[in-house]
């Protein structure tokens, strides 16, 4: 019990999935308060409109009208009347006939004489509808006993219906139990089938101008022709107009004469509305936890099982109510939209609001898509020149660049960008490129400055869908156009052979770390209830001589797909433990370990002998792991993770609130510290949500033993709630941003002799 409980709360408190939780709770509940019976309802009105057929046309109606009112009187009609009629309707070639409103009681023995002598002389025996009332035990009825003179001659049948709550009739009963036997209701006995019991969902889709409809003044005076020979008639005698569902204003009669078309067609099953519920559960599940595919796909088996396969079951007299099931998708579709817009720091450059290079990672990259890396060139010097103003300026730059439409456009750090400009640009591109190239002749204006932007354009057109990959390509060619003066230049097409490229890229990688291009700077870790600095992380930075800085999103990524990471990470973790060795005891680094590293069988023996060798104690060491890279536990991860903690290193979940998942892994893997990722903790003053989920997380990982970072801390109004919040340890630009391990060392001197001061 213990074990569900807690299990549920962490299902709950996870960031991304509450909103579903919820949701589903919602509509689940409404369900069992009978809240989308209108929704079944509108459903089913949608698959009347769908399958509409004329009916099969055994029943007719005969109307006491306006014209036969005129003519003969107000309606009941003198016995004698009606039985002129009955036998005009013999002569017509009438089969069987129904009074929907039986006959008033009459002392007109030659009349009901008469009467009684024209029903006789018809094939079957007439049916006289009278009404029922509810009895006050259960299910059984009462009628008024007919006339005793008709009684043997003829039938009685209830034409009483039952509307729903909101006044529409959607069923009819085959029969009804009272004063102690089965009486068959109207449309039963005019269907000229045995009657069930249970209600029968009416078939609305039956065409109603199908229905021959005569006036009672026609056929006194014998213009019926042929229209009503072989079939039944009943004789509409109640004038109101009710409304029918999806047709409109009719007689009550046509409900009566449709009831029994319905009844005629055959048994009905109504499978009612589980089983579009759980298939429904099912879509819902994989609509929001599946991959983009998955979910289309799910969505389509939805639009498909909820709104055509009634239509077609209808027909064969299958219901299924997809009300509740339709609801909750809608629901779950909405929420998964919403949350892809407004979920996705994570993705989206904090400058400019465009998606970043994680993205760009994602994108559905056709091999014959062109990539264009485009590269600031002077953009460090802008950034100095124009402190704070990095927003606007990335703004206006964008701005530009859309003008000559590039679209889509991925903004990265460090002002680089990437286009992918589709196939079809691939002919004339130099033009294009040119043009943009003019775009940017004129300088642009941030604030009262006037600053000239000079770009360079590295083209990729190598047929791989490796967005990472080709993204490195046309970054590389992009510096070589800056390096060489040249406006934009072509990934070299000797290199087109990807494997080789792949390995060369690699390679330059490995051999910048052999010559020193690649360094780690440090960011401290500043412990929130002491105020002092507790630590570092180590991030990785590539400084190429001519082409400046590389971020680390640009090949970081390439590296972990292609499995060359070990040297960089050894590299990393080698500095890191160099610098820990310096400082006290009690300092604690941290470093960055990419999921690929699990699968490494020497992993663990070799970083015991790194620590030992450096002399740190493996407690002072914290892993960062992504919380898409946990949220994977698979089973070569646990094992490594557990030996890491055997050997007592910290392990930490790092980005969390951005992993696409449950949070089952919490249980598996045993981490000591969360870090909640930046664009939670950056957002958090402005949303109240963001500010909920923090709180919640501290509390959970409170509750869990695990400490708590904060990433990503701008501003000291931020410090001050998180401090507020109980947090345990805050990391940003507020603190420092990363630096050298010299600059780390002398803010070190300066903080610790601040912090004795
Ligand atoms: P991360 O692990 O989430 O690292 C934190 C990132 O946030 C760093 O970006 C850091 O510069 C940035 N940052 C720190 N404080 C602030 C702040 O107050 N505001 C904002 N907006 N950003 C802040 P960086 O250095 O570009 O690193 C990007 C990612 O590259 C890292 O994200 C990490 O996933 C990866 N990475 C970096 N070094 C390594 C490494 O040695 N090994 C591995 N496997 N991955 C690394
Ligand atoms: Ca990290
Ligand atoms: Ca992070």
């Amino acid at each position: 019990m213990q074990q569900v409980y807690h299990s549920l709360r962490l299902y709950l408190t996870n960031r991304k999935d509450r909103p579903f939780f919820l949701m589903l709770a919602i509509v689940l509940l409404l369900a069992t308060q009978g809240a989308f019976s209108p929704l079944d309802d509108i459903l089913r009105l949608t698959h009347i409109r769908a399958r509409v057929h004329p009916g099969h046309g055994a029943v007719a109606i005969v109307s006491i009208d306006e014209a036969a009112t005129a003519q003969q009187g107000p309606w009941p009609w003198p016995r004698a009347k009606v039985a002129q009629l009955v036998r005009a309707l013999k002569a017509s070639g009438v089969r069987q006939v129904a009074f929907e409103n039986g006959f008033p009681t009459t002392n007109d023995p030659i009349g009901t004489r008469d009467l009684v002598q024209a029903l006789d002389s018809l094939p079957e025996p007439a049916i006289l509808g009278t009404k029922v009332s509810q009895s006050t035990v259960g299910s059984q009825f009462q009628i008024a006993s007919p006339d005793p003179l008709f009684s043997k001659n003829a039938l009685v049948a209830v034409r009483t219906l039952e509307p729903d709550a909101f006044g529409r009739i959607w069923t009819v009963r085959g029969a009804y139990q009272a004063n102690g036997r089965s009486v068959p209701s109207l449309a039963a006995a005019l269907s000229g089938t045995k009657p069930r019991p249970g209600k029968y969902v009416i078939d609305y889709a039956i065409d109603p101008s199908s229905i021959v409809q005569l006036s009672a003044a026609d056929v006194l005076a014998g213009h019926a022709g042929k229209q009503l020979s072989g079939r039944r008639v009943l004789i509409s005698s109640i004038r109101d107009n009710i409304p029918l569902p999806g047709i409109g204003g009719a007689q009550m009669a046509m409900i009566h004469v449709l009831g029994a078309e319905t009844m005629a067609a055959g048994p009905q099953y109504d499978l009612g509305t589980l089983p579009a519920l759980m298939l429904g559960l099912g879509l819902a599940v994989t609509l929001w936890f599946g991959r983009r595919r998955f979910a289309l796909a799910a969505l389509a088996t939805a639009i498909a099982a909820f709104g055509l396969l009634p239509i077609w079951l209808e027909s064969h007299r299958i219901f299924l109510n997809t009300g509740t099931a339709g609801a909750l998708i809608v629901v779950i579709a909405l929420l998964r939209l919403w949350h892809h817009y407004r979920h996705d720091g994570e993705r989206t450059n904090q400058f400019s609001g465009l998606p970043n290079l994680l993205a760009l990672r994602e994108y559905p990259l056709s091999s014959k898509d062109v990539v264009i890396a485009i590269r600031i060139k002077n953009y460090p010097q802008l950034t100095a020149a124009l402190p704070r103003q990095e927003a606007v300026l990335a703004q206006q730059i964008i701005q530009r660049l859309k003008a000559g439409g590039t679209t889509p456009l991925f903004h990265g750090d460090e002002g680089l960008l990437c286009w992918i400009a589709g196939q079809d640009l691939a002919a004339d591109l130099a033009q294009h490129l040119e043009a943009m190239h003019n775009l940017f002749l004129m300088p642009v204006t941030i604030g009262t400055a006037q600053v000239d932007i000079a770009l360079a354009f590295g083209v990729d057109t190598t047929p791989s869908d490796d967005a990472a990959l080709r993204f490195a390509s046309a970054l590389m060619a992009a510096d070589e156009a800056a390096n060489t003066g040249a406006r934009w230049k072509y990934f070299d097409t000797r290199r087109h052979d990807e494997a080789e490229w792949k390995a060369s890229l690699l390679g330059k990688l490995d051999a910048a770390i052999d010559s020193g291009e690649v360094w780690v700077a440090f960011q401290p870790k500043q412990d929130i209830r002491q105020g002092r600095v507790a630590g570092a992380e180590a991030l990785a930075r590539w400084t190429h001589p001519e082409r400046g800085m590389i971020p680390p999103d640009a090949f970081i990524p390439v590296a972990e797909t292609h499995g060359r990471i070990d040297k960089l990470t050894y590299f990393v973790l080698d500095q890191s433990l160099a610098l820990a060795a310096t400082m006290a005891p009690d300092f604690n680094i941290a470093v960055n370990l990419s999921a690929c590293m699990f699968s490494r069988a020497d992993f663990v023996p070799r970083l015991a002998k790194m620590l030992k060798q450096a002399g740190v104690s493996p407690g002072q060491l914290t892993l960062e792991v992504t919380e898409s890279a946990a949220a994977q536990s698979e089973e070569a991860m646990i094992q490594t993770l557990d030996a890491l903690v055997a050997l007592g290193v910290t392990i930490a979940i790092d980005d969390y609130g951005t992993g696409y998942s449950t949070l089952d892994y919490l249980k598996k893997i045993r981490a000591t510290e969360l870090k909640i990722d930046r664009s939670f903790v950056a957002a958090m003053t402005k949303s109240r949500s963001d500010r909920l989920l923090v709180n919640a997380t501290i509390r959970l990982a409170h509750s869990l033993g695990q400490s708590v970072v904060a990433e990503g801390v701008e501003t000291a109004e931020t410090l001050d709630l998180l401090r507020r919040m109980n947090c345990d340890e805050a990391q940003g630009y507020l603190i420092a941003r990363p630096m050298p391990q010299a600059d780390f060392l002398s803010f070190m001197a300066a903080h610790a002799a601040s912090h004795a001061a």
